[in-house]
């Protein structure tokens, strides 16, 4: 874990760990959702807001030209943070958007006789998990809804695993698309991400990286996933909301078809037809997320400043601690194992006889914020036979002291509310 004067100098950079809430210190467990934000790079941020903010790619004055530096300048941190080359980085608004881009593009090739590998026909196979959250869910169904194709679904264990052999004894040689999570953003386990792309690769699939739980919380690269396509999300990393990504390998943004078109993306146009832009502005109509891209790559140099072996390895020894003290409550069950897996530092649990909502209530009154409900995970908690939960879950700002500050406050919710 971090020295006690490491952690101190990275949480003094995050005001919000300075407020009380309901009188108390506020104790953030719920990063997975959204990260709170360091004062650096917001700082920074607003700053260029109020000198440099201009019309990026257009214009012939200094101002512009210094937008549109910073702007490629961000997009290259953010790419070499996840090991990629600038080109392959599309911004999008957030994840979801980005695996809607892709699924999109599969709904447009089908139907316009688009390129071979985005073009499906009635009977074809788009393989989900029975982890996903809905923004690797919905947009997959809708596609199988308007393709004909059959929406397949590799299951996890009771314990909440996925394996490789699972996701394999559900490929068959027409499926096209493999979705799938590097973290569950309910289970926290670290799915075998390489097994999965190479599984897929085998019956020639497109694979689809849900990378929203890992991208802030362990070194990402890009070419070890195996992954055709990742999407992950900037206020989930200490940035900005408003901004996500969709990395794409070269050879697949070329020929992914482009949902969204307009201004900046073209290379010439008339009344019939259009030619594009190559990546990533073939997919970033309109003008761009200037400021946001600023935020998001500061808090990537945040990031590296500490170094992500250091922070995935603080967040694991500290999730593990977590996860030890949650499941030792009595009357409190946490979903998914720590047996034969590696975690991140997210643990979700139903509390025998109380609503989730009310265990969160109880514990925001002892000033610790979690998230409760179904986490826009509605089929997974079904299969694990709960209609929601709690989460508590980590940053790089979590101390020790905050896990057991959270635990103590959960072992009094069953009492506080008359169960025995
Ligand atoms: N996938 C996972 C695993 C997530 O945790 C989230 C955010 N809860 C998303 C996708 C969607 O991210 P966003 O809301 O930023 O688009």
């Amino acid at each position: 874990m971090l020295s006690p004067e490491d952690s101190d100098r990275i949480r003094g950079a995050f005001p919000e760990l300075r407020e009380r809430v309901n009188g108390v210190p506020l104790v953030y467990l719920d990063t997975a959702a959204t990260a709170l934000r360091p004062a650096g790079p917001v700082e920074h941020e607003s700053h260029f807001s109020l000198t440099r903010t201009a019309a990026v790619n257009r214009g012939a004055h200094t101002l512009a030209a210094e937008a549109t530096e910073a702007f490629d300048d961000a997009r290259a941190i953010i790419a070499r943070f996840i090991g990629a080359r600038p080109n392959d980085l599309v911004f999008t608004s957030n994840a979801t958007e980005s695996i809607n881009l892709v699924a999109l593009a599969f709904r447009l090739a089908s139907a316009v006789g688009g390129p071979a590998r985005f073009a499906l026909t009635a009977g074809d196979e788009i393989v989900v998990t029975e982890s996903e959250h809905h923004a690797n869910l919905i947009p997959w169904q809708e596609v199988a809804k308007s393709t004909g194709a059959v929406l397949r679904v590799a299951p996890i264990t009771d314990d909440g695993v996925l394996t490789a052999e699972s996701v394999e004894s559900v490929l068959t040689d027409r499926t096209k698309v493999v979705a799938f999570p590097s973290v569950s953003n309910v289970l926290g386990i670290v799915n075998p991400v390489r097994q999965i792309s190479d599984a897929a690769h085998r019956v020639g699939a497109l694979v689809v990286l849900d990378a929203c739980q890992s991208a802030a919380h362990a070194p990402l690269d890009v070419d070890s996933t195996g992954a055709d396509v990742i999407a992950f999300s900037a206020h989930k990393m200490y940035g900005p909301t408003g901004i996500g990504g969709l990395w794409g390998s070269a050879d697949v943004l070329a020929e992914m078809p482009p949902v969204l078109t307009g201004g900046s993306m073209i290379t010439r146009v008339d009344f019939d037809s259009a030619d594009y832009l190559p990546a990533p502005a073939k997919f970033e109509p309109g003008t761009p997320r200037l400021t946001q891209a600023i935020g998001w790559a500061d808090s990537v140099r945040f990031l590296d400043d500490i170094g992500m072996d250091r922070v995935a390895e603080h967040e694991s020894s500290l999730g593990e601690i977590m996860y030890r003290l949650v499941s030792e409550v009595p009357g409190v069950r946490v979903l998914g194992t720590n047996v034969g897996v590696e975690r991140v530092g997210l643990v979700s649990f139903a509390v025998d006889g109380v609503h989730p909502h009310d265990v969160g209530q109880y514990l925001d009154s002892k000033g610790v914020a979690v998230r409760v409900g179904h986490h826009c995970a509605q089929p997974l908690h079904k299969r694990l036979g709960v209609d929601s939960s709690t989460r508590m879950s980590l940053g790089v700002y979590s101390t020790l002291t905050d896990v057991e500050v959270a635990v103590d406050a959960l072992s009094r919710v069953r009492g506080f509310f008359g169960e025995p």
